[in-house]
């Protein structure tokens, strides 16, 4: 094993809530790209985020669910809505396969629209965009120190690379590494990370990422931490496997001490 050392974080929900961003840049992909004859979008949409996509966002872990989500919340016929989302998030991966073919939708094509809008407002006002995420300080002051103890830090996100790299610039944070999906799934890009790093730690808040890194033979060693303030589903802080930590924004100093 190398003795090159290194931090890995996820980044939505770790680093920076960036809900408003989720909405916003989702429902104008709705509105300018998806061409849905079901939807109606009022321009007060924009103004709140609804509580059904809080409470759903839990369950996504692509991009391209989230248009399919707020296309489903803004339906005119039968939108869902907070008393029927149980029946979608029961059977969430399912609903998300239907629903993509009920209406023709490829994956692809939904993260394509997706990147196409954050692209739009990146274009048209780039801090008016930023400033939709708000990062948890305690984890970027987390980052620098990581740094200034020679340890290097990898981002490993389900967005597009180039959209991670513009936000954690402006926070003033410069990961040695980023990955984004053009680079795979997670555990295969911290497999391959495995064969030139000693991985210190892993902070992600979807449980099931972390349960597949702990149940691969090539990456089991490497710590994993849960996030307690990322998008996390009720159900996930109490049934934690010994192996998976759950982390507080307060325990960091905790971790620097390694
Ligand atoms: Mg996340």
């Amino acid at each position: 094993m190398s003795s090159q050392k290194i931090f890995l974080f996820d980044f939505d929900g770790v680093i920076v809530d960036g809900m408003q961003e989720y909405w916003r840049s989702s429902l104008l992909a709705c509105e300018k790209y998806l061409n849905s004859p079901y939807i109606s979008i009022d321009q007060k949409l924009f103004k709140r985020v609804p509580n059904s996509f809080k409470e759903i966002r839990p369950w996504v872990k692509y991009g391209w669910e989230m248009i399919l989500i707020v296309h489903e919340i803004i339906k005119i016929e039968n939108p869902l809505k907070n008393e029927n989302k149980d029946d979608f998030i029961n059977n969430y991966y399912q609903n998300c396969q239907r629903i993509l073919n009920e209406n023709s939708w490829t994956a692809e094509d939904l993260q394509k629209i997706l990147d196409k809008s954050r692209k739009y407002q990146i274009d048209k006002d780039f801090k008016s965009w930023v400033n939709l995420y708000n990062p948890f300080f305690e984890i970027v002051n987390f980052m620098k120190e990581l740094r200034k103890r020679g340890i290097k830090t990898g981002v490993i996100t389900t967005k597009g690379k180039i959209f991670a790299e513009k936000i954690l610039k402006q926070l003033n944070i410069f990961p040695e590494l980023i990955f984004g999906y053009e680079s795979g799934t997670k555990i295969k890009i911290a497999e391959k990370l495995t064969q030139n790093y000693e991985i210190l730690g892993f902070i992600e808040d979807r449980k099931k990422t972390l349960i597949d890194i702990k149940q691969n033979s090539e990456t089991s060693h490497i710590p994993c931490f849960l996030a307690d303030w990322g998008y996390l589903k009720e159900s996930d802080r109490c049934t934690l496997s010994n192996e998976i930590k759950l982390l507080k924004l307060g325990n960091l100093e905790e971790l620097v001490a390694i």
